[in-house]
């Protein structure tokens, strides 16, 4: 029998790594806290029809990239491809209503999304995700941009791109809708075939599209700007009037769309220099009418989420510092057989006043121990027969071949 493999798509994330992951969502809270967002869990499963109506029956996220299964209760359930329809959700359900606007909430989990695996591209990925939900100033967008923008300052990455643009509202979008068909449509058979497909469902996705062909076409597309509203227009110029106070660098991608149809107005996405193909390391933007997609009342909000993965490809790439790697401070070694009990209760002194230790549990040489010490340990404490009698440990400084012989009381205090 052949041994069982993970899914396609899907990754272990292994102590090498996995500490790296811990770095980031640690700089996730502190940015958090700071802006007063409050950290919530919420289901990694949830009906189907919260997804298809919030991220909408065109979009690949919903056509594509579900993973729907029916339960054995008869109900239609999807693992949640994204957060921001479930923040929604669980706010109308909460009652967030009642509390002080806007309600700003933040979370960290999986997604899952059935797309073509590759780099930077999983099918079950990691998202950190944050909303502002309740407020219709373009201020909150500001906050919301310049949030992202912080916890990258933080993580310590460059070489980023901040792309934003406005996607209008259902008053100004249709007339933009309309031009880019009138546009698209001497074009329309060189178009791939999502894109022949998405011209009539949803023209605006073509200039989302990543195939050089489509692309080439959408090059001269007509820009939103000249379509929006008085509304949208004044709130992207208040939008833009903010970064530029505050000195954010971004840039205005006339083209810039996304995948999700509840956006309205901003739309942003951050790209990363050091990544290759996929190089969209966070998305995100307004969407005043997702909670009435999902059957709530008008709840204008604005937020993003950043993929985990790719945050830590670019910090790799860019060598950022993912601070200190744990490791073991001491490996308590056993002279002889006879004192292991007395290395066990050594470990657990140490443990007990936070000093990371580790031992033997295989009944190894004194030899192999000390070289297990050498391996994961900056200090191989030494303990046999003799030590017990005098009550000393011999502490060896693995890195500086330094030794010497200190009571439990000395040494708990050297390495605290
Ligand atoms: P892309 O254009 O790369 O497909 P997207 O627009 O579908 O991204 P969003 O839905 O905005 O992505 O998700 C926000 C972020 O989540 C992305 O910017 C990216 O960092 C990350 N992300 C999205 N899909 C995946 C995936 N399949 N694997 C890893 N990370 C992902
Ligand atoms: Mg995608």
């Amino acid at each position: 029998m052949e041994v069982i493999k993970a899914p396609r798509g899907t990754r272990d994330i292994l102590g090498s790594e996995s500490w790296k992951w811990a770095y980031v969502s640690s700089i996730c809270r502190e940015v958090a806290d700071d802006f007063g967002y409050k950290e919530v869990h919420l289901p990694i499963f949830e009906h189907t029809e919260l997804f298809s109506r919030g991220v909408g029956e065109t979009t690949d996220i919903v056509e594509k990239e579900m993973y729907t299964f029916e339960d054995r209760g008869g109900r239609s359930i999807a693992l949640r491809p994204e957060m921001t329809a479930s923040m929604m959700r669980s706010y109308l359900e909460n009652e967030m209503r009642s509390a002080n606007q806007p309600v700003k909430l933040w979370g960290i989990g999986p997604m899952f999304r059935y797309e073509r695996p590759q780099k930077g591209r999983y099918r079950q990925f990691q998202q950190m995700d944050i909303e502002a939900i309740g407020a219709q100033d373009a201020f909150v967008d500001l906050e919301v941009i310049n949030f992202s923008m912080e916890l990258y300052r933080r993580l310590g990455l460059s070489n980023l791109q901040v792309l934003i643009n406005s996607v209008g509202c259902p008053k100004c979008r249709p007339n933009y809708r309309k031009k880019l068909q009138d546009f698209l449509k001497p074009e329309h058979d060189k178009l791939c075939d999502s894109c022949k497909n998405r011209f009539d469902r949803n023209p605006l996705r073509t200039l989302d599209c990543k195939r050089p062909v489509c692309k080439e076409i959408t090059a001269n597309a007509p820009s939103i700007m000249e379509c929006l509203c008085d509304e949208c227009k004044e709130h992207f110029d208040k939008l833009m009037l903010g970064l530029n106070r505050i000195g954010a660098v971004v840039k205005h991608d006339k083209r810039l769309v996304r995948g999700l149809d509840y956006y309205t107005k901003t739309a942003f996405e951050i790209l990363s220099g050091d990544l290759g193909s996929q190089n969209a390391v966070c998305g995100g933007g307004r969407y005043d009418n997702l909670s009435e997609a999902i059957g709530g009342p008008h709840v204008p909000s604005v937020g993003f989420a950043a993929g985990i993965e790719r945050i830590v490809l670019t910090m790799e790439a860019q060598g950022c510092s993912f601070g200190k790697e744990p490791s073991n401070k001491v490996y308590v070694v056993a002279a002889e057989p006879c004192v292991r009990i007395d290395t066990m209760d050594l470990v657990r002194k140490l443990r007990m006043n936070g000093i990371s230790a580790d031992m033997d549990y295989m009944d190894r040489s004194m030899k192999s121990q000390m070289k297990s010490a050498g391996n994961m340990a900056q200090y191989a404490c030494i303990i046999g027969s003799e030590e017990l009698a005098k009550g000393i440990i011999t502490v060896k400084n693995m890195s500086e071949s330094t030794q010497e012989e200190l009571t439990i009381e000395q040494l708990i205090s050297k390495l605290k």
